[in-house]
């Protein structure tokens, strides 16, 4: 027998005698405003949109787990890595970084790689991206750099002028540049593509010795890309590729997974290693530090409801496990704030009590309460503050994470550009490159730089020709730059080349 229908409801639970006529003074008279069935429907849809991400806002995401695959206790003491076989359930979001909600998937952008661990120590946030580096090493420059990718104040149009400048002004953009414009910054799918944490984060174990690591997702679909022609024919004719493909392959059981890898490095390397450990701009080699295995991840459960559980998710690199914490890394620095703050605004002080948010292995046993939206319980009668002797929950000492040593002078540190800024984007282009990928990455370059003034293509090409003399001619050649320029301009220092390209 099929289940007795529901009776259709307002908001508050009244039900609904007709929810197609609105009550009017006669069949051709006005509304009245008694109307609440309709008022109540009007003002609910009137609100229907929350503020977009301001960055990374179109993304696709769904549920799964992580298992480990390989002993790693003797680096942390995070319990869901605390045994072979263990699993832990997660939540992965993938997204575009610059567009708007209802932009393209197949724009050349990264492509953010989140996941949300539900461990039973709280929630662990994995924020990374599926380009191991980026564009900038100091949060103080993110606000504009993000506003050069975005629109053009006055004509609301991306902008090359305004997008070369910043990165021609920016040359620790070098090697993210190359990897962009590579097809690497077009990949075929969401399944196709790596994550990396790009940040160098501290593990510790159980007695306090602690490393420097890096994180790396791999995919066991293989790594697929567009070509600039794919990319913007499927811009047209399926905006929502991406989207559709995580969608469809999970529903169908062709569920994608990736394989969990880990750079490790002993603390007293860092200080003489030939890359900074903590600048965002560089990748440790591999040949330096190699891949180590921890685990895999599956992702088999589609969401239920887009907006409850994917536009509703809230990622921090800021939710730390014990056994996971912070590096000096500048820009992950910032980031430890701005996360937190932006769901803050985005979906209020209690963001955190949204079901896709909770830590769903562990619980919450804070003292804040209140705040707008504060839909759970708010600590019924319990005690409100610490410390106190009514047996609120204590904190534990034995969470607390190993020190380390910090020490300086507080200033403005200017961090010197230098030629190592170069080395990784050449080692790219040369090495890991192949003939084709390198006709693709000067042939996505160049029309796209070609949009920007004469004098900021020079500046740029420089960086080009600094990272490799074969990468700044082939750009050269195909924006019909003067090489003579090009190589005077990287001869310089950037201070001078800035001077010399002013307009
Ligand atoms: P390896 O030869 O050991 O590794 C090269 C890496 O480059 C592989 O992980 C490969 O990923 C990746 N790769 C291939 N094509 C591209 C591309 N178009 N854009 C970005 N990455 C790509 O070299 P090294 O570790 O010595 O590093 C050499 C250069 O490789 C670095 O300067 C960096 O630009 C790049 N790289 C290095 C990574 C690292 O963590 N060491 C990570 C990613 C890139 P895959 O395995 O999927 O084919």
């Amino acid at each position: 027998m099929a289940d007795k229908k529901k009776t259709l409801t307002t908001s508050s639970g009244m039900p609904v005698d007709d929810d197609q006529n609105s009550v009017t003074a006669g069949p051709k008279g006005p509304t009245l405003v008694q109307d609440v069935t309709l008022l109540d429907k009007l003002a609910h849809f009137d609100r229907e949109r929350i503020p977009e991400r301001v960055v990374h806002a179109k993304g696709a995401g769904a549920f799964g787990y992580f298992e480990v695959t390989d002993d790693v206790t003797r680096y942390t003491r995070a319990r869901f890595l605390s045994g072979v076989g263990k699993r832990t359930e997660v939540f992965a979001r993938f997204s575009t970084v610059g567009g708007e909600k209802g932009s393209a998937d197949s724009e050349r952008d990264p492509r953010g790689f989140a996941v949300k661990f539900y461990t039973e120590e709280g929630n662990y946030d994995f924020v990374g991206n599926n380009t191991p580096v980026f564009f900038i090493r100091d949060a103080m420059k993110f606000p504009d750099f993000i506003h050069t990718q975005k629109r053009h104040p006055a004509s609301n149009l991306k902008n090359p002028d305004m997008f070369w400048d910043f990165l021609s002004l920016t040359p620790e953009s070098i090697h993210q540049v190359t990897v962009l414009f590579s097809d690497r910054g077009t990949p075929a799918s969401y399944r196709n593509m790596n994550g990396y944490s790009g940040h160098t984060f501290m593990w510790y174990n159980a007695k306090g010795d602690y490393w420097w690591v890096k994180i790396h997702f791999k995919t066991e679909q293989g790594i697929r890309t567009l070509t600039r022609g794919e990319a913007a024919r499927l811009a047209g004719e399926d905006p929502d590729h991406a989207t559709r493909d995580l969608y469809e392959s999970i529903r169908k059981g062709d569920c994608p997974s990736w394989k969990v890898y880990v750079q490790i490095m002993k603390p007293g390397e860092a200080e003489g290693y030939r890359f900074d450990t903590f600048d965002i701009t560089k990748v440790w080699p591999h040949g330096d530090y190699p891949l180590q295995p921890v685990g895999r991840m599956v992702l088999d459960r589609n969401p239920e409801n887009y907006f409850a559980e994917v536009e509703q998710a809230a990622f921090s690199p800021g939710n730390f496990v014990p056994g996971i914490g912070p590096s000096p890394d500048r820009l992950l620095q910032g980031r430890l704030f701005s996360y937190h703050d932006t769901h803050r605004h985005r979906l209020g002080p209690n963001y955190h009590l949204l079901p896709v948010n909770a830590p769903k292995a562990s619980g919450e046993n804070s003292y804040q309460r209140d705040g707008s939206m504060r839909f759970d319980t708010n600590g019924g009668g319990a005690p409100s503050y610490w410390p106190n002797s009514f047996g609120g929950p204590a904190p534990d000492p034995a969470a607390a994470p190993p020190p380390v040593d910090v020490s300086g002078m507080a200033a403005r540190h200017v961090y010197q550009h230098t030629d190592v800024d170069f080395v990784q984007a050449g080692e790219l282009f040369r090495k890991v490159m192949s003939d084709e990928d390198r006709d693709h990455l000067v042939g996505n370059i160049v029309p796209h730089l070609k949009g920007a003034q004469k004098r900021i293509q020079l500046r740029q090409t420089a960086l080009f020709y600094k990272a490799d003399t074969g990468y700044g001619e082939r750009v050269a050649k195909g924006l019909g730059l003067s090489l003579e320029e090009v190589k005077r301009l990287a001869a310089m220092s950037q201070e001078e080349r800035v001077k010399s390209t002013a307009g």
